[in-house]
Parts: structure tokens; C-alpha cells; sequence
């Protein structure tokens, strides 16, 4: 929006489990758009079979798993830019530093020239400087953050790993 373009957020997320942390994560998207003027668009219903069935393959290899489920969410999110009438698409994947960033990047081109047909581009950024003050800002709006990314793997991972 700082660049000139007029933006709108899409919630497309079936990887996110249980279902309450999915309705939790879109309440507090609902809170902050609402604050920040930004249009949503919710992808529903909640589908987190299409996640699971994508991913269950290769669970247990952290790059691939994460390969295929930010294929599946980039696709769909351009299939819905194109149906929409954007130019570009781009995702906040691209702020987190506990993110395969380059594998993100790439899938997001997949996705332009795959799920979109090149009728919308993938903006790739950088947005990773502005990490911190993702932190700061929802804190100050006393916004609820996510503890783990959201599939079951990575609450796991989360959790079990760090007990003695
Ligand atoms: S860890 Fe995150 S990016 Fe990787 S598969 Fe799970 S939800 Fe997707």
C-alpha cells in the first residue's frame, strides 16, 4: 500500500489446525482490517482435508512439506487475484523470518505462471526487514499472535520439541 498499489487481504489458510486456532487467526485478521481500512476477502469454508491430503506424503521432510503447502495456498491465491480482477498477488509468507523464504519466492512464481496463466504477476519482496515491527504493532493493538505456523507437524514441532 506504501508502493501506491490499492490492496485487498485474502485469508485462504486449510493448513491451519486445529479448527478454533483457523477462526482465532481470522478474528484477529477481521480486528486488524477493520483498523487498518484494509478490504478481506475470506476463502472459506475451512478445508484443511485439501491441506492434509497435499502434505501427507511428505510430512515428516520439513522442506517439502512446506514446498507443497505454499503451493497450495500461492495457486489458489492466484486463481482468486485473476477471478477478482488483480494484476498481482503477493503473501505475507515473505515477513516471516521462520519461513523457507527462496522456497517461497519460487512457488510464488510457480503460482503466477501455473495457477494465474500470467494473468497476474507475483510480487516478490522482501518484507523481512519489517519483522520487528510487525511485533510492536500488533502489540500495541493488543492483536493475538500465533505461536506455531499451523499445520499439526509444526504445533508439534512447537511444543514437543522444546520439553526436557
Ligand atoms: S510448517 Fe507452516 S508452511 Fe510448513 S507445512 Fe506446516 S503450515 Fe505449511
Amino acid at each position: 500500500m506504501a508502493e501506491g498499489f490499492e490492496a485487498a487481504g485474502l485469508y485462504y489458510n486449510p493448513n491451519i489446525q486445529p479448527s478454533r486456532e483457523f477462526r482465532r487467526r481470522l478474528e484477529t485478521l477481521r480486528e486488524y482490517a477493520a483498523e487498518a481500512g484494509l478490504s478481506l476477502i475470506e476463502a472459506g469454508p475451512y478445508r484443511p482435508d485439501e491441506h492434509l491430503g497435499a502434505t501427507l506424503p511428505v510430512w515428516d521432510d520439513r522442506a517439502s512439506r512446506c514446498r507443497t503447502c505454499y503451493e497450495l495456498r500461492l495457486e489458489r491465491t492466484a486463481r482468486e487475484a485473476v477471478a477478482r480482477g488483480f494484476d498481482a498477488f503477493t503473501t505475507t509468507l515473505l515477513v516471516s523470518p521462520y519461513q523457507l523464504h527462496e522456497e517461497v519466492r519460487r512457488a510464488g512464481e510457480r503460482a503466477a505462471a501455473a495457477g494465474a496463466g500470467g494473468a497476474a504477476v507475483f510480487l516478490y519482496r522482501d518484507f523481512r526487514p519489517g519483522w520487528r515491527e510487525t511485533l510492536e504493532a500488533s502489540r500495541e493493538m493488543g492483536l493475538y499472535r500465533q505461536p506455531y505456523c499451523g499445520c499439526l507437524w509444526s504445533e508439534v514441532e512447537r511444543y514437543e520439541r522444546a520439553r526436557p
